[in-house]
């Protein structure tokens, strides 16, 4: 079979490899699309301590069961899934609490397993046995279906935030996540949703989803703006997700009198440190939480969410390329004038789904 093959910092190779065969307890996916995670480029540009290559990165799975092992029989050939990437143990008290993101000997496909940057992908017995397989509605097409994960990162992290009716959300971020965070809050009841981005580019691209306000750091003091939209209180509830000190640091003061604070993107690994006023937290009784990665529950919840039309996948998916062109969607991604971006190795098979989408560029 045809495969992106990651073989260290800046290498991805297009090349034949062997068509996994189903083991005992697995199932085999045909990929329709796998959507490009900021992770994954990260990984391609910078390499990854964990994953070592080579190996088959891209774990924003949408496919089609072509076979089942005897033994498996929750599943059935044709049947048209996603696959969560994070797989639990089942039996330690995270993985009981439907907390599998936090699975103390957690495995991860593209990490520990080949992803779905390739034309088949074989879903390891564990994740099957863990509930990582969801169906993908009748109405939701796989290119669609390819924004579940991370989408259900994004719920993970909106379910510890716990967002209520009325509350001022400040986003800071507008790329894919920030966009999919922005339109979860709306749906929980959010009064007022701002979007803040260091450039316009992005905030020009999400402009098509009405959020309330859009602030653009390159024109405005973003602290200052946010404290003037509010009335001096600041934001309820402020979402950070960029990688960066300077942005956890102006989310964590521009939250309001018992706000929280959600620092959704890790740091630089050699430069994990930000400055904290600890009386600001003190005196304002504010929280600050991390969230990471999602279990399940939340894939198919995001499932449910994109199907209902209350985060729209044909908004924040703005591209799509064939496996051949990977590293040109990798290069969509860095020049940050589109959303998410999704590969497939049949984009023929997907024209009809392709038409439901108005303004789709597709690089084949
Ligand atoms: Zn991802
Ligand atoms: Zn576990």
């Amino acid at each position: 079979m045809k495969a992106a093959v990651y073989k260290g910092t800046e290498q991805i190779d297009i090349e034949e490899i062997a068509k996994p065969e189903i083991q005992p307890g697995t199932v085999l996916l045909k990929i329709k699309a796998c959507a490009i995670c900021g992770g994954d480029l990260r990984t391609f540009r910078h390499g990854h301590a964990a994953i070592k290559p080579p190996i088959v990165l891209g774990h924003e799975i949408a496919g089609e069961i072509i076979e089942v092992a005897d033994d498996v029989t929750t599943f059935k050939v044709g049947e048209r899934v996603i696959v969560a990437p994070a797989i639990g143990c089942t039996a330690c008290s995270y993985c009981l609490s439907g907390w599998q993101n936090m699975c103390y000997s957690r495995k991860t496909i593209a990490h520990h397993y080949n992803g779905g940057f390739a034309e088949y992908m074989l879903v390891p017995a564990g994740a099957v046995r863990a509930g990582n397989i969801n169906r993908i509605p009748d109405d939701v097409t796989y290119l669609e279906a390819s924004l579940a994960e991370p989408l259900a990162c994004v719920l993970n992290g909106q379910e510890v935030m716990n967002i209520g009716l009325g509350d001022t959300v400040a986003v800071i971020g507008a790329g894919p996540i920030g966009c999919m965070h922005a339109e979860v809050a709306r749906a929980r009841g959010a009064g007022k949703v701002f979007l803040i981005n260091r450039s316009g580019k992005r905030l020009a691209a999400a402009k098509k989803f009405g959020f309330d306000e859009y602030i653009d750091l390159s024109k405005t003091d973003g602290l200052k703006t946010v404290m003037d939209l509010t009335g001096g209180l600041g934001a309820n509830v402020v979402i950070v997700t960029a990688g960066s000190a300077e942005a956890q640091q102006m989310g964590i003061a521009m939250a309001s009198k018992m706000g929280k604070v959600c620092l959704f993107a890790g740091l630089p690994k050699d430069k994990p440190t930000i400055q904290l006023d600890a009386n600001h937290l003190h005196y304002r009784q504010i929280a600050v939480y991390g969230t990471f990665s999602s279990a399940p529950r939340h894939n198919a919840l995001a499932l449910e969410m994109i199907r209902s039309g209350k985060v729209s996948a044909k908004n924040l998916l703005t591209h799509l390329v064939s496996l051949e062109e990977i590293r040109k969607g990798m290069d969509f991604i860095d020049d940050r004038s589109g959303l998410r971006v999704a590969v497939s190795p049949c984009i023929d098979e997907l024209q009809e789904e392709i038409a439901k989408f108005s303004a789709l560029k597709v690089q084949k």
